[in-house]
């Protein structure tokens, strides 16, 4: 195949048209080339075949990436990206996307004034690892992200709920778990798959009961897994100062509650006091204002309208939630979806990147 000479631009487009009408015509009866034979028909000023939608569409979106751990642990009860894979995603981002600050970006997502391929990096609930292998990463690629802190370990030390359940599945010499929960469950743990799938049935019961009752079921599974509540190991969440640091070279913090509970099951009063006093201990230790929130969970069923308002009240300028996609312009700025692929190596990760800012 021999391209006409010209500018790059247009031979890109030359390319691009080429590409999506071969994948028209070899499909004549699917759906697929349904939709894009009205695409083939359209030409740009140069006459040349492109799609102004599907350009339009794609370059406008904004893409907020979410993280929990970045480790080499290998550790299958809460699994982690690996650091190469982590690097690699970052890399990528750096010499193919814009990346911007999360408050940059949702400003210009509403003024529809977006850079084509604009990405936000994002990490959830404040691990340790975030400063020890994310950070340098960041920091030598010149990279801005966003970690959503609960307050609650910066303040105690002590490790989230869902930390303390993974902690218990990962200890246990147990090799059952019989007439745990409501209803009662029985679940074999002789295995590692079996283990995992426990873990899973209990972490998603604990999660549909309230703050209160979850503490006492915390208490016994512990009893009947047999293990104690003591934190085993190094420190796993962030400390002040590791926050202050990342925050001096660009790292913005968002707040994510003190104590990472589920804010549409609370009483209005204790989940505005969830989300105003994790802002509150935020900016009284890190002396910068906090515009961003993220709910934990994230789901539809994990927070409500009435949280929403709550998270408008405190002064919030935007929230992200956990529901997957991209964001279009006229996205409500307190419901931002964001996109996991934390789990992805670095070729997978790319391909879906760009396919999801086109389908999702
Ligand atoms: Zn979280």
């Amino acid at each position: 195949v021999s391209l006409p000479r010209g500018r790059p631009a247009r031979r890109r487009r030359l390319v691009r048209a080429a590409f999506v009408s071969l994948l028209a015509r070899p499909l004549p009866r699917t759906a697929l080339a349904r939709c894009l034979r009205p695409l083939e028909a359209r030409r740009d000023e140069a006459g040349v075949l492109s799609f102004p939608f599907v350009r339009r569409r794609r370059a406008r979106r904004l893409q907020i990436l979410v993280y929990h751990r970045v480790n080499d642990e290998r550790d299958a009860y809460w699994p982690a990206t690996p650091v190469r894979d982590f690097r690699a995603h970052m890399e990528h981002l750096a010499s193919h996307c814009a990346v911007l600050p999360l408050d940059a970006a949702v400003t210009l997502l509403a003024a529809g004034e977006l850079p084509d391929n604009a990405v936000c990096v994002t990490f959830d609930d404040g691990y340790r690892d975030t400063y020890l292998h994310a950070w340098p990463i960041l920091a030598r690629l010149s990279l801005p992200a966003t970690v959503f802190l609960a307050t609650s370990p910066l303040d105690t030390g002590q490790r989230l709920w869902h930390d303390a359940l993974f902690s218990a599945f990962r200890q246990t010499e147990a090799r059952a778990l019989d007439g745990f929960g409501r209803p009662a469950m029985h679940l074999p743990l002789r295995t590692l798959d079996e283990r995992l799938a426990a873990q899973e049935r209990v972490r998603a019961f604990l999660w549909s009961v309230g703050f209160d009752e979850r503490r006492a079921w915390l208490e016994r599974l512990r009893q009947a897994l047999g293990v104690d509540g003591a934190a085993p190991g190094a420190r796993t969440m962030l400390s002040w100062d590791e926050v202050r640091r990342m925050q001096d070279t660009g790292i913005a913090c968002g707040a994510h509650t003190v104590t990472h509970p589920v804010l549409a099951h609370m009483p209005p009063d204790r989940a505005a006091a969830e989300i105003a006093g994790s802002k509150r201990a935020l900016e009284r230790a890190l002396g910068a204002r906090v515009q961003a929130f993220a709910y934990p969970g994230g789901k539809p069923g994990d927070f409500s309208v009435e949280t929403v308002r709550l998270v408008r009240e405190a002064g919030f300028s935007c929230a992200v939630t956990t529901l997957f996609g991209s964001n279009p312009p006229g996205q409500d700025r307190y419901s931002l979806r964001r996109v996991a692929l934390a789990d992805l190596d670095a070729s997978t990760f790319a391909l879906r990147l760009d396919y999801y800012r086109f389908s999702a």
